[in-house]
């Protein structure tokens, strides 16, 4: 809930407004996971509460550590025993805690775990914020500065509980994450990312864009044959224009499919066209999924290659970020998040 729906809530039951507040800040401050630890609320009201409400949506039923990266992977259980994934991923600048948005996801993009798991129901807005909790919880209320919306499952298509846990995260919890530390990252969902930009939520926005080149984007992201990449670049454009910030093309690297010489000068001529930064992701692998079709074929692009790559963008003054395979060691790294024990494929979950 976010504070006003509290105080709603406390005003139905026939109580002061201000226990909302007290609440709400046992909850979201002081992290507590039990109604018996609000020392300042009376014995009566706990009672209640106890009847009628839950503090926590999830339960954490794993933890992974990485030793040589630091990063950390969270399981946890939701009320109707499904597992959701959430990873803790430290570095010098930031600590970014990277938030799954649905159990599984319907868009089936061939490179990632996620999209070969299938496809089960979106997350609650609680089982959302809950993954900030109880992972704050863990390594401290403080230590988290970033939330990006990239774990399992597409956000904005699960658009109004991704915007009310941004609410929470930016404007509820004492404006401890500021709203340029978040960042929603989507597959491409036009008319949602003009929505977004209409919004009071002026978040980062990350598009998943993996090739320039419809042909090639529609094989590896079948969500592109609905949603063309020329739509979402307009609707980026507008984001951009509208938020005034700048928009951070996420490009995984896949051997002979969008690591050639025409894939620089497509780039760099989209690059060069708006406010934008790119991502390189080297492709992780997902034989922990054992695929099948088009995704089983795909090889990650060479190191040297990429390094090529990289310095011709570079050449061209593209800002090029490579991002670092932080956790593949538990899978845990990007396009990697999958509960193995859930795998159905995602044809069937969508019929
Ligand atoms: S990359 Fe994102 S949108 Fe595509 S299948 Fe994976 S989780 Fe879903």
């Amino acid at each position: 809930m976010t504070l006003s729906e509290m105080e709603n809530y406390f005003e139905s039951i026939g109580e002061k407004k201000f226990r909302a507040s007290q609440v709400f800040n046992w909850m979201y401050n002081n992290l507590v996971t039990e109604i018996d630890q609000m020392v300042n609320i009376p014995k009566s009201l706990k009672a209640k509460l106890e009847e009628q409400t839950t503090l926590n949506t999830l339960k954490l039923s794993d933890v992974q550590h990485s030793s040589s990266t630091g990063t950390t992977k969270y399981l946890f259980k939701t009320h109707d025993n499904h597992s959701i994934e959430t990873v803790f991923i430290p570095d010098l600048k930031r600590n970014t805690l990277c938030v799954s948005t649905q159990i599984g996801c319907p868009l089936d993009c061939k490179f990632c775990a996620t999209g070969l798991m299938g496809y089960t129901r979106n997350l609650s807005v609680g089982e959302i914020v809950d993954q900030y909790i109880l992972t704050a919880a863990e390594v401290g209320k403080e230590t988290i500065t970033n939330i990006v919306y990239m774990g399992m499952g597409e956000p904005l298509i699960n658009f109004d509980n991704t915007l009310q846990s941004v609410s929470i995260f930016t404007n509820e919890l004492n404006k401890r994450i500021s709203r340029n530390r978040v960042t929603v990252s989507t597959s491409g969902i036009p008319h949602k990312i003009i929505e977004l930009a209409d919004s009071p939520y002026r978040v980062k926005l990350a598009l998943s864009l993996h090739s320039v080149f419809e042909d090639i984007r529609s094989k590896i992201m079948p969500i592109n044959v609905k949603y063309s990449l020329a739509e979402n670049i307009e609707a980026i454009r507008y984001y951009s224009r509208a938020t005034k910030t700048r928009i951070t093309f996420e490009y995984t690297m896949l051997s002979g499919i969008n690591d050639r010489t025409e894939d620089v000068k497509a780039l760099t001529k989209l690059c060069r066209s708006l406010p934008s930064k790119l991502n390189v992701i080297p492709f992780n692998s997902i034989a922990h999924m054992s695929p099948e079709g088009i995704s089983r074929e795909l090889k990650p692009t060479p190191k040297s290659r990429i390094d090529e790559f990289v310095a011709e963008l570079r050449d061209n003054n593209i800002t090029v970020m490579v991002r670092d395979t932080q956790g593949d060691d538990i899978a845990a790294a990007c396009g990697q998040l999958a509960i193995r024990e859930l795998k159905i494929p995602a044809r069937n979950m969508r019929e």
